[in-house]
């Protein structure tokens, strides 16, 4: 495989998609050496076709406000590929939304749920609508008006959207009850969605707890416990909630939040009440975590990131490339032992090429995070069986799928040295599993 041919000729393809190109280039020069190990992969041109969506929805999305005035946005859903399994990944919402976006996010998608052992392919979508200061019957005005243009083009067998930023419980209930009226079936083709119509307990918090399985194990194989370490999150979502719930239990000290006026810190630890505080600073939608200081007496830094606090572990769960060179250079110099992306894609390239220099631990989003789509997986398996499990069965089969990502990681990440590269483990191995379904299904 020649990697800066193909990189020449899809940067020329698509201008300015930074983000994608960014994924893929990070994907390609990982796997370079398992590929070239495979000329049939080179022959059937498995790396040209992978890095192109089988097809990508752009649609226009009208909608009326409270005040009666027409608003338009962009709707997209992109079916990035379904060689193991129907397309599945989330839909965000968010005034930055756009293709590139939502493409790095598609391709990122392939591997992570292929890594999860569960028959998933890739694919995301989403809207440059800003959920921020909208009213209830304004969400759901506009989560009407999107499923009209997507509910054809879905269905639990060939593509299933669920949740990302700035879509949870309540937008999925918004989509699933227009899907079903226009569809005029019961099926799980969403998920994330209410207890009452087919959710699975465990699905709001699985991201987060799924990553701290994940870091706790990363931990282990250092020979090193979780138990009293201190860790700095980033975000106050879904996210970074059920990771501070888990840290917590695990006998870990989370020392910080963020949003996009700044950072919290509260060096007594975010455990508790302060934790469910975060659903409700959510509830307000002024997307700020500056209240948290006034109520629990904690420091709050304006306009910052919370890379520059001391602590051992590091976990980004806001959005893409939160943590640059720079903050990784203060995490090295503080100390960090172990970095991990709850987030999609949460790091820049130059930070992780400083953590690798450095042997600091760095867990990539598509393993950290894939406890989110994996317990959707699951959520598919039981709407499938018209059936529901309990909670300690969907975290039991959570933790197991985490342990397993694990594996996968160290079996193709070992370094001579000893040290796991977890990023090409993660690469290399969900790669394997998509590329090998390719191969055997001819050219398509
Ligand atoms: N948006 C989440 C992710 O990035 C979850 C996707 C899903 O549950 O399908 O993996």
């Amino acid at each position: 495989m020649n990697i800066e041919k193909l990189m020449q000729s899809l940067e020329a393809k698509h201008p300015g998609e930074t983000e994608y190109l960014q994924a893929v280039k990070e994907v390609l020069s990982t796997i370079e050496e398992v590929y070239n190990e495979h000329p049939e992969f080179e022959k059937a041109k498995i790396a040209e076709r992978l890095v192109e969506p089988d097809r990508i929805f752009t649609f226009k999305i009208p909608w009326v406000d409270d005040r009666g005035d027409v608003q338009i946005n962009i709707g997209y859903r992109i079916q990035f590929n379904n060689a193991i399994g129907p397309y599945k990944g989330g839909l965000r919402f968010h005034p930055s939304v756009n293709l590139s976006i939502l493409k790095f996010l598609g391709f990122e998608q392939i591997f992570k749920n292929a890594l999860t052992t569960l028959p998933m392919g890739g694919a995301k979508g989403g809207s440059d609508f800003n959920p921020k200061g909208k009213s209830d019957a304004e969400v759901m005005r506009f989560c009407q008006a999107f499923m009209i243009e997507l509910w054809q083009h879905i269905g639990p067998d060939t593509d299933v959207p669920a949740g990302d930023i700035g879509v949870g419980g309540r937008e999925i209930g918004y989509l699933y009850g227009m899907y079903r009226k226009l569809a005029r079936v019961n099926t799980g083709v969403l998920t994330g969605k209410n207890l009452e119509f087919g959710g699975s307990l465990i699905r709001p918090e699985a991201t987060g707890f799924g990553g701290l399985y994940f870091v706790k194990q990363m931990l282990e194989t250092a020979g090193m416990s979780i138990q009293g370490k201190t860790i700095a999150l980033s975000g106050f979502g879904n996210v970074a909630w059920g990771a501070a719930q888990k840290a917590t239990e695990m006998g870990a000290k989370v020392v910080s939040i963020s949003g996009p006026d700044g950072y919290i810190y509260d060096e007594n630890g975010i455990a508790g009440e302060k934790i469910e505080y975060m659903l409700e600073l959510r509830a307000t939608c002024n997307d700020i975590v500056e209240p948290y200081a006034e109520k629990f007496g904690a420091k709050f830094v304006a306009n910052r990131r919370p890379w520059e606090v001391k602590v051992d572990i590091a976990l980004p769960c806001a959005t893409q490339n939160e943590l640059n060179e720079e903050d990784a250079r203060l995490l090295v110099e503080n100390g960090v032992i172990c970095v991990g992306e709850i987030s999609n894609m949460g790091c820049t390239p130059e930070a992780i090429e400083l953590l690798l220099q450095h042997k600091i631990m760095y867990g990539p989003g598509k393993a950290v995070n894939a406890g989110g789509v994996a317990t959707s997986g699951l959520e598919m398996s039981q709407n499938a069986m018209h059936l529901t499990w309990t909670a300690e069965e969907v975290d039991a089969k959570l933790h197991q799928i985490m342990s397993e990502i694990h594996t996968q990681c160290v079996k193709y990440g070992r370094e001579s040295d000893g040290y796991i590269n977890y990023m090409k483990g993660a690469n290399v191995a969900g790669f394997l599993k998509v590329a090998k379904a390719m191969l055997a299904q001819g050219v398509i």
